[in-house]
């Protein structure tokens, strides 16, 4: 049998596929196997996320998690870790729940996960790009032509296309007569025009929640850091909201907005405020924003509310103070002008979930076809939740498929 693409779920496909006794050719066009994971986590590989199957779950959309529910039971967040441990890789698991390797270096996750491949004789054919998938199924790559009753595609999505991930898969799945749900971007950065904040690139705001807002209404929020970028915004925040940013910018313009002291409410903020300006009435603004916001952030900051970051809290009036206490609250960033694909982590959209089943991961519409890991609609939040569903989904599908 065949499988296409040597991600983490084609990995995961092909060993468990070989384990079971088949014999196993798994093409990949890149020149190595595990390209994206090697860039997972900036390099450190976020292997998984910790806790019960049913908390994992929990993070995905609903539908999404039902549609994982029976892979992630039969091959947890456990059972990659062991797989890798029981290989001399040694993990951690943040206080957050992601899971990394000690050393950091997703090098050791691909060369742990290659040598498996190595060591149940699975046929790794590099540097070779499948061009067309007909019926049946022959395959056609740049190497030539190959045939099997029973395929893996797991050919991922359309992000970071650096790593081999074109969207390749899709026109092929449409052909073999699949819905494709649209694909769109997310855990992706943003561009937008920053030039009125007066911020610099590499900056960063801690522990903010950032909004998106359409027509005042809010539509996403995360709370985390927040990184200004030369064109935009970055940073966990930024890839929190992505998703809902991307689909709502298909219908009108999105917001956002950084909350900057999300445990305050608008009361305390604005009582910490006058007590600061009765303490202190010599005291410059910039002063009290310091505490609030990186150095280089505080003339921006300051001048958004229409105020000097020089003026002495005793020349604050009750407008300016209100104004302040409004952009602590809600600082307008702009209006996003991009969510960019190509930079995101992954991609929201591909095969429907209702013509896979689940328990096996074959297609309802295409005998012998089997899909798993991104190229089927589904994104998990950042923290490990997306390579899970590649090694669970990936497991299954190669747990499922028939041989004589
Ligand atoms: C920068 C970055 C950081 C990330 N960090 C994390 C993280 O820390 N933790 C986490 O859980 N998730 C992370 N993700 C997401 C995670 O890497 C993906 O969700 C996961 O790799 C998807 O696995 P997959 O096997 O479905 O697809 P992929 O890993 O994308 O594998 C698909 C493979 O198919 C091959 N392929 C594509 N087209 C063809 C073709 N025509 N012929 C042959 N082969 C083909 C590709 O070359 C690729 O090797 C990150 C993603 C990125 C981009």
């Amino acid at each position: 049998m065949i499988v296409i693409g040597a991600g983490a779920a084609g990995i995961l496909a092909s060993y468990t596929a070989a384990m079971r006794g088949a014999k196993v050719l798994l093409l990949e066009k890149t020149d190595r196997v595990g390209t994206k994971i090697l860039v997972s986590g900036g390099g450190k590989c976020n292997i998984t996320h910790d806790g019960p199957i049913e908390d994992v779950l929990r993070a995905y959309p609903r539908n999404e998690a039902q549609f994982l529910r029976p892979s992630f039971y039969c091959y947890p967040n456990t059972e990659i870790v062991d797989m890798l441990t029981a290989q001399g890789l040694r993990v951690y698991t943040r206080p957050n729940g992601r899971i990394f390797p000690v050393d950091q270096t997703a090098k050791d996750v691909c060369r742990i996960l290659h040598q498996y491949l190595l060591d149940v004789g699975v046929e790794i054919q590099l540097s070779t790009r499948v061009l067309d998938i007909e019926p049946g199924f022959v395959i056609h790559t740049n190497q030539g032509d190959f045939e099997s009753e029973q395929i893996i595609l797991s050919v991922g999505g359309k992000s970071f296309p650096k790593t081999g991930t074109t969207g390749d898969g899709y026109p092929w799945v449409t052909k073999l007569g699949h819905t494709l749900a649209p694909i769109r971007a997310a855990l992706a950065p943003m561009e937008m025009n920053l030039e009125g904040l007066g911020v610099k690139a590499g900056v960063a705001l801690r522990d903010v929640v950032l909004k998106g807002r359409v027509s005042g209404k809010e539509i996403a929020r995360w709370r985390d850091d927040l990184l200004f970028t030369h064109r935009g915004v970055s940073g966990p925040t930024v890839l929190g909201v992505a998703r809902e940013v991307a689909l709502a910018m298909e219908t009108g313009s999105v917001l956002l907005e950084v909350d900057l002291c999300p445990d305050q409410s608008f009361e305390q903020v604005s009582a910490k405020l006058q007590t600061w300006k009765s303490k202190n009435p010599n005291q410059q603004l910039a002063k009290f924003l310091e505490g609030l916001v990186p150095n280089s952030v505080v003339e921006g900051f300051a001048q958004s509310c229409g105020i000097e970051p020089a003026d002495k809290a005793q020349e604050l009036g009750k407008k300016e103070l209100n104004r302040l206490v409004e952009a602590i609250k809600g600082w307008k960033l702009g209006e996003v002008g991009e969510v960019v694909m190509e930079k995101g982590e992954v991609v929201a959209g591909g095969v429907e979930l209702g013509e896979v089943d689940p328990h096996t991961m074959e297609s309802r519409v295409c005998p012998g076809l089997h899909l798993c890991g991104e190229i089927l609609d589904v994104a998990g939040p950042v923290g490990g939740y997306n390579l899970q569903a590649a090694w669970s989904t990936g497991f299954v599908a190669g747990d499922s498929i028939s041989f004589g």
